[in-house]
């Protein structure tokens, strides 16, 4: 199933695109729940973390390192990294998703 976030990668809809490689995307959450909301996506359409395979690790890892030099490059030191696997979990968008918040306090545990 196309997801609004692969219309995003295929730039059929526009989003605030803030960082891209061959391999993953990351743009500004159109509702941000921060002063700083940024998703990071894989341009491989893996539905969520949960159905990762073994040769997506890479990926994976390129995924978190990334949002590491993202944050750093939006000032923040002190951040939340967030992936909602399932509907139940809160995911509302089955294109995997890293979220990116920062620049407020966060509680702990999360809703
Ligand atoms: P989830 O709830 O699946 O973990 O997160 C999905 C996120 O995608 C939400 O925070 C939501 O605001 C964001 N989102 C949904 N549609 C769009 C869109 O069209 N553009 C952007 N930039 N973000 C979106």
């Amino acid at each position: 199933m196309m997801t609004i976030f692969q219309k995003i990668l295929d730039r059929e809809i526009p989003a605030d695109i803030v960082y891209e490689d061959d391999m993953v995307c990351a743009f500004r959450d159109i509702q941000p729940q921060a002063p700083v909301h940024i998703l990071v996506i894989p341009k491989k359409p893996i539905v969520k973390i949960g159905d990762m395979d073994e040769e997506d690790r890479n990926l994976v890892g390129h995924l978190m390192h990334r949002a590491t030099r993202i944050a750093a490059d939006e000032n923040l030191t002190d951040y939340r990294l967030v992936i909602n696997n399932g509907e139940g979990a809160g995911q509302s968008v089955f294109h995997l998703h890293l979220h990116i918040l920062g620049g407020r306090p966060f509680a702990w545990p999360p809703g």
